[in-house]
């Protein structure tokens, strides 16, 4: 049987997403079309979420100049934590044990696949440290966490500030937004001086 192409464009669009594969796609694809009203408003939000800008201070996602919790008068502007991407940042959010603030790095360094210094979004880190007292370095577990959480603490120490590094109990060799809350509350409760 050959599928009417523009429901074919449609399953081809869904199998870009990530996590969908072929058969995923083609469910929802046919749901979709037989669900205009579900259709109709997915097609708004879309719509709507393109609007979404990088927050020009900490790279999270933001709707307005600044993103919520850069312009949340709440937060604590003492601590900044360091993640990897936004996905880091909701992981940490999630645990609900931190009043601070973020810097999102957009990445981790990895020379191999030519990601230096250059390629994150870390001068506006160092362009944002004035009244700040700790960076909580918490990009991942990984070899290239490591290594991106060793040279801001080395270039942190060069500007008198204290790096803080999240305690053991996460997965090694894992990223920050499949830990738990629960294990992610506890490290960063038990956070510890960077070396
Ligand atoms: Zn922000």
């Amino acid at each position: 049987m050959r599928y009417p192409e523009r429901l074919l464009r449609l399953i081809r669009a869904l199998a870009g997403l990530p996590g969908i594969g072929p058969k995923s796609a083609q469910k929802l694809g046919l749901f979709l079309v037989q669900n205009p009203d579900i259709a109709s408003d997915l097609r708004d939000s879309l719509e709507a979420a393109q609007a979404l800008h990088p927050c020009p201070k900490c790279g999270n996602l933001a709707e307005d100049a600044l993103c919520p919790i850069c312009a949340d008068p709440e937060r604590d502007k003492t601590v900044i934590c360091v993640v990897e991407t936004i996905s880091d940042l909701m992981a940490i959010e999630r645990s609900g044990e931190y009043t601070g603030l973020y810097h999102v790095l957009g990445g981790a360094l990895n020379p191999l696949e030519g990601i230096g210094p250059e390629q994150l979004n870390l001068e506006r880190l160092f362009a944002r440290l004035e009244g700040v007292n700790e960076v909580i370095l918490a990009t991942g577990m990984t070899v290239e966490g490591e290594a991106t959480a060793s040279y801001l603490a080395e270039r942190l120490s060069q500007q008198h500030i204290r790096s803080t590094r999240l305690a053991y109990g996460l997965p090694v060799g894992g990223s920050l937004e499949y830990a738990d809350e629960v294990t992610l509350a506890r490290a960063l409760e038990n956070r510890r001086g960077y070396q």
